[in-house]
């Protein structure tokens, strides 16, 4: 696990409680599927595609546990309903997902323009708070009330440069 997932996960110790607690609410099942799913994503530093959780769950499980993709489809959609999970869109046709925010904590993504790579990256805390105030001022002009900030870095990653 990175550094940067650490200190975002600090203030959510274990994230399959809060993920249980969104099953519940939603009155969805939190299978061994979905809980796989969710440990997988916990334990990258960055979203993963389709095809990159496949090859993880087929890595860390035998034939018989490893995900089928349309399972896995399924499940995401299920993920995504109950709000543990969301989606990151990149700058190529790959979805990626990664656990939702208000679980993972506050962060930006890094991503390449050529190879459509996303890493996370968490901006320093006075940055972020003058980021939100500068921000807030000019949502205000129109009208706005600002929640929260999106903000992607895009460029090109290491393998790219
Ligand atoms: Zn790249
Ligand atoms: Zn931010």
């Amino acid at each position: 696990m990175s550094k940067a997932h650490k200190h975002v996960l600090a203030k959510n110790t274990d994230v399959h409680v809060e993920v249980a607690r969104r099953f519940a609410q939603h009155g969805q099942r939190y299978s061994s599927k979905r809980r796989a799913i969710v440990s997988m994503l916990e334990t990258s530093d960055r979203p993963l595609t389709i095809s990159e959780i496949l090859q993880l769950s087929k890595k860390f499980n035998d034939a018989n546990n490893a995900i089928v993709q349309s399972s896995l489809y399924r499940n995401l959609v299920v993920l995504e309903e109950v709000g543990a999970v969301q989606k990151v869109v990149s700058t190529d046709d790959n979805g990626r997902y990664e656990l939702n925010e208000e679980i993972l904590g506050h962060h930006h993504h890094l991503l390449c323009s050529e190879c459509g790579d996303v890493r996370d990256v968490v901006i320093p805390e006075h940055l972020e708070k003058k980021l939100d105030n500068e921000l807030g001022r000019i949502a205000k002009r129109s009208g706005f009330k600002l929640g929260q900030h999106r903000l992607d870095l895009i460029g090109r990653c290491q393998k790219c440069a």
